[in-house]
C-alpha cells in the first residue's frame, strides 16, 4: 500500500502502536492513498494486536463514515510484542536507508519521528518480553 506524505504515516503508525501500552485499548489512524482513505484499527486485548486496514475509495468524505462502509483489506492478529518490534524495526530500517535529513528532504512535510520511535521503543523494552535483538541502534 502507498501513503502520501500529506499524512505523516510513519509518526501515526508508530504512535498507534505506543497508546496500546497505556490504557487505551484500541488506536485508529489513517493514511492518505490519494484519494483512497487507508484506515488503520488497532485492538489489544491480552498483549494481542489485531490490526485490520479498511480501504475507502475517497478520503474527502470517508473519516466521517464508519469501518463497515469500508472495504477489508487487511487483517491479522500478533502478539503485542511482535507487533511493536515490527514497528520499530521497520522505522529504523527507514531511518538506516534515509537517516533524519533524507527521510524530511523525501517526506517533506513530517520530520522522521524520532520522539515517537524512542517512546515506543521503551514501551516495548519496559513491558514486553521479547527475544529478539534490540541493537537498533542509529547509523
Ligand atoms: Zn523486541
Amino acid at each position: 500500500m502507498t501513503a502520501s506524505h500529506c499524512t505523516d504515516a510513519l509518526a501515526e503508525l508508530v504512535a498507534g502502536a505506543g497508546e496500546l501500552y497505556g490504557r487505551q485499548r484500541s488506536a485508529r489512524f489513517f493514511f492518505d492513498s490519494e484519494p483512497q482513505e487507508l484506515r488503520w484499527v488497532l485492538r489489544t486485548t491480552d498483549d494481542v494486536v489485531n490490526v485490520t486496514i479498511y480501504k475507502f475509495p475517497d478520503v474527502a468524505v470517508s473519516p466521517d463514515l464508519p469501518d463497515s462502509h469500508g472495504t477489508m483489506i487487511w487483517q491479522a492478529t500478533y502478539p503485542r510484542p511482535a507487533f511493536a518490534h515490527g514497528v520499530l524495526e521497520a522505522a529504523h530500517t527507514v531511518l538506516t536507508e534515509h537517516g533524519e535529513a533524507g527521510y524530511l528532504a523525501k517526506w517533506a512535510m513530517h520530520p522522521y519521528p524520532v520522539a515517537l520511535v524512542q517512546d515506543l521503543r521503551r514501551l516495548h523494552m519496559r513491558d514486553d518480553v521479547c527475544d529478539l535483538s534490540h541493537d537498533l541502534s542509529r547509523p
